[in-house]
């Protein structure tokens, strides 16, 4: 399964924007393995700059930064989708090949992706690893492997803004990109304002958060808060929690009179649901986007939209 981002080429004004409307209907349906579709019958490569991105959150900034230069992004993961836990087609493998850049988290984030992105490396497409480069941290606690979720702070998605116009210069020899890149990570360092100005607005004493897993490292360093558990353990959402462990967070959210439990509208919320019961208190379960954007319509369906929302559920829930 996958998607296009549809509307994108709209906003652009030239006939390459027209150019890539029409190869981007074809990679569309490339990408979703259509019988008696050829392949090779999907234009001239040369014309269009094409960028396949894992992630419906690194779809959105990436599709704002070669929308403004003329090509197009197809994601793999569709809305919804849990990022750690996505298994690719190899459809998925075929579009990465054919397209000018793929553009992945990183830092263990797709695990199911790893052997397509080898095979696809193999057969000559170009990688680009966001997260890598954007000064990733250890998860809190013992751990000493590093935590891939560095879209949750969005400053780091400015820097990445910037990393992936670059990227596109290279690949294409197209300068414009550089200058979408940085526009692009300018709108995000407004919105990084916006996000700090409503977190902002939750008095200090009741930034806590109990979430469904290690998935706000960055987040709570970079809006000041404090992470006061997780359900699942080790850093994906792959694992369960012994019934100790909830047990134990069950006593942290009665003892650190947590208002509320977030959970990942990418993920089933059962275990929070549990957990809620289990803590004998009046604690609201609210759904945030982690893994992935929202559908159309949601206020999140755009990386921005995303997080300004995900930080006003945030603040309702916590001055509430
Ligand atoms: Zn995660």
């Amino acid at each position: 399964m996958s998607w296009t981002w549809s509307g994108i080429v709209d906003r652009v004004p030239t006939g390459r924007g027209a150019r890539a409307a029409a190869g981007g209907i074809a990679l569309a349906l490339v990408v979703a393995g259509c019988a008696g579709v050829d392949p090779s019958a999907t234009g001239s490569p040369g014309d269009l700059v094409t960028v396949v991105a894992s992630t419906t959150i690194l779809g959105s900034v990436a599709g704002q930064v070669a929308a403004c230069g003329g090509g197009e992004v197809t994601t793999l993961m569709p809305v919804g989708a849990d990022p750690h836990d996505y298994s690719p087609s190899s459809a998925d493998v075929a579009a990465m090949v054919e397209s000018d850049l793929v553009i992945v988290n990183g830092l263990g984030l797709e695990e199911g992706l790893t052997s397509a992105l080898a095979t696809a490396r193999e057969d000559g497409a170009t990688v680009l690893e966001v997260g890598p480069a954007l000064d990733p941290q250890p998860f809190g606690g013992s751990s000493d492997s590093l935590d891939p979720h560095v879209w949750m702070d969005v400053s780091r998605m400015a820097r990445a803004a910037t990393l992936i116009g670059d990227e596109l210069v290279e690949v294409t020899g197209d300068a414009a990109f550089g200058d979408c890149g940085r526009r692009t990570a300018e709108a995000l360092s407004e919105t990084d304002e916006e996000v700090r100005a409503v977190l902002e607005g939750v008095p200090a004493d009741s930034r806590t958060l109990v979430t469904d897993h290690d998935a706000f490292g960055y987040f709570s360093r970079a809006y000041d808060y404090t992470v006061a558990g997780v359900v699942i353990p080790g850093g994906s959402t792959l694992a369960q929690p012994s019934s100790s462990e909830l047990a134990a967070l069950a006593e942290t959210v009665r003892t650190a009179g947590v208002k509320a439990i977030f959970a990942n509208t990418a993920n089933p919320t059962a275990l929070i649901e549990a957990l809620a019961r289990e803590s004998g208190q009046q604690v609201a379960v609210v759904e945030l986007y982690v893994g992935s954007l929202g559908p159309a319509g949601s206020g999140a369906d755009t990386y921005q939209g995303m997080m300004l929302t995900n930080a006003k559920l945030i603040a309702d829930a916590l001055v509430g």
